[in-house]
């Protein structure tokens, strides 16, 4: 299954779209996440680095033990934090890490956190030069955000990111959001479609 759609945001003006270099398109996929082959692929850690949910269980066993010893030279970080490491054994170039928030656990700063996860990566893609990047669905797994609200936030986030007139000279291409059940992709084709144009038709 794959869905395509324009980042730019419906409830945003079309005319400021001809100013992008690029014109990037958000695509959805089913799948697992270590399997893409964009520039960079986002990994949602623990504050530590330890082991957490799906995403990194699988992204660390793909990568190699090297990825785990990289990301320990950093100490820790807080939730909304990044960093980046080469892929090790991914056919992905980097891997941008962050920590996602504990869903009712973050004094009701959730979104505002999860918001930022999604811009500070695609800030720290810029940094880098990278052309493609793929998300998961941060949060929603043992961080337990629910996967609708999670979807609006990540839409927003990505809309709202190439709307700033500071990253107009990004050279993101590419965003891929990769869910990992048929479910889950149908709950994010929902809110994509209410929320972006589409761009697959
Ligand atoms: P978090 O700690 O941010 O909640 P998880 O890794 O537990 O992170 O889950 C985040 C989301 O990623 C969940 O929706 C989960 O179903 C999904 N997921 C788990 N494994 C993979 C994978 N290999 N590829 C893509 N998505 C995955």
């Amino acid at each position: 299954m794959l869905g395509v759609w324009h980042t730019v945001l419906n409830m945003l003006k079309k005319e400021f779209w001809k100013n992008f270099k690029n014109k990037p398109t958000i695509q959805l996929l089913q799948g697992d996440i270590t399997a893409e082959k964009t520039d960079g692929i986002v990994n949602t850690t623990t504050r530590n680095f330890e082991m957490a949910g799906g995403v990194d269980k699988a992204i660390t066993r793909a990568a190699g033990p090297g990825m785990k010893e990289a990301c320990a030279q950093y100490g820790s970080m807080e939730p909304s934090q990044v960093i980046i490491t080469e892929g090790f054994n991914l056919e992905a170039p980097y891997i941008i890490h962050t920590v996602g928030p504990v869903y009712g656990k973050e004094n009701g700063h959730e979104s505002e956190l999860l918001a930022a996860c999604y811009k500070n990566c695609l800030w720290m893609a810029d940094q880098y030069n990278l052309e493609s990047i793929s998300f998961p669905v941060i949060s929603t797994g043992i961080y337990g955000y629910p996967v609708d609200e999670a979807a609006r936030v990540m839409a927003h986030s990505i809309g709202g990111y190439f709307f700033d007139p500071a990253h107009m000279n990004s050279l993101i291409k590419e965003i891929h959001c990769v869910v990992f059940t048929e479910e889950k992709y149908y709950i994010l084709e929902t809110i994509f479609d209410e929320l972006f144009n589409r761009n697959d038709t």
